[in-house]
């Protein structure tokens, strides 16, 4: 189902108001890692979104590597999405990490996110088929794309057909960035696959520094859209502090990224 064989069209999915998957105009994710508090996250969606962004991220359930740091706000953390996506009109993209906490996070979810951890929990990739709510599947830190797309095919196999799919590094040997940014994956999957495809340089580089021109690579490789983490005071952020751009860093990139655009 998700082989460009069966579907030769660019399959184009909908967010809110926000098209993934066609035309020019690659679309922009941005928001923190977590959502840490109200202020945190208002302040950072107000930014986002006048910066140019399309659409807001937050994690409320975080797959944290260690117990004994910060998890996320779970549903208080939804709910604070939800007055930023009411405040700005930004559609709001967050994790789910279980079956059993899909109908809660798709109540609020305009986008929901499948973690590169959970990119082969399979139970959780039924159950998204279940719903009618458009899915972001993450590449597992260790997925060959046979097996991302193979993950992809169970949530369409449900029927749930509005999928795009994420690239956020791999792990290899090198450990001077915290992944490897599989950037060939966006050709790739263009001439295998008719769904989106988007990029997320901060995980897949873990530097900061590295994300404007990571983000810029992507779109000439030719994704559908990129994801990029935004805090406003990154040293104080509970998760990926050293990866985000701070508020300025990331309307400076908003306007490369426009410009960049126009050669497109
Ligand atoms: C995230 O987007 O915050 C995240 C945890 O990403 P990944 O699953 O790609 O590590
Ligand atoms: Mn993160």
């Amino acid at each position: 189902l998700v082989s460009r064989d069966f579907h030769p069209r660019p399959t184009v999915v909908k967010v809110c108001d926000v098209s993934i998957g066609e035309g020019k105009r690659p679309v922009v994710v941005a928001g923190p890692c977590a959502v840490e508090s109200e202020e945190q996250i208002l302040r950072t969606a107000r930014a986002v979104k006048k910066a140019g962004a399309d659409l807001l991220r937050g994690g409320a359930f975080k797959p944290r590597t260690g117990p004994h740091t910060f998890q996320g706000l779970r549903e208080e953390g939804l709910k604070l999405l939800a007055k930023a996506r009411e405040e700005t009109g930004l559609p709001i993209v967050t994790e789910v990490m279980s079956p059993d906490t899909v109908g809660l996070v798709a109540e609020y979810a305009d986008l929901l996110q499948v973690g590169a951890r959970n990119m082969q929990n399979f139970e959780l990739l039924k159950e998204l088929g279940r719903i009618r709510k458009p899915v972001l599947l993450k590449r597992g830190m260790s997925a060959t794309i046979e097996e991302f797309l193979a993950a992809a095919e169970y949530i369409l196999a449900e029927g749930n057909h509005q999928v795009i799919l994420c690239e956020r590094g791999i792990r290899t040997f090198e450990t001077a960035t915290r992944n490897t940014l599989d950037l060939a994956v966006v050709p790739l999957i263009r001439e295998l696959s008719h769904l989106p495809i988007m990029i997320d340089p901060s995980h897949a580089t873990g530097k900061r520094s590295l994300v404007p021109p990571m983000a810029k690579a992507s779109l000439v490789a030719g994704a559908h859209g990129v994801l990029v983490e935004v805090h406003p005071e990154p040293d104080k952020a509970l998760s990926d502090g050293p990866q985000s751009l701070t508020i300025p860093g990331f309307e400076a990139l908003m306007e490369e990224l426009r410009r960049l655009a126009a050669f497109l």
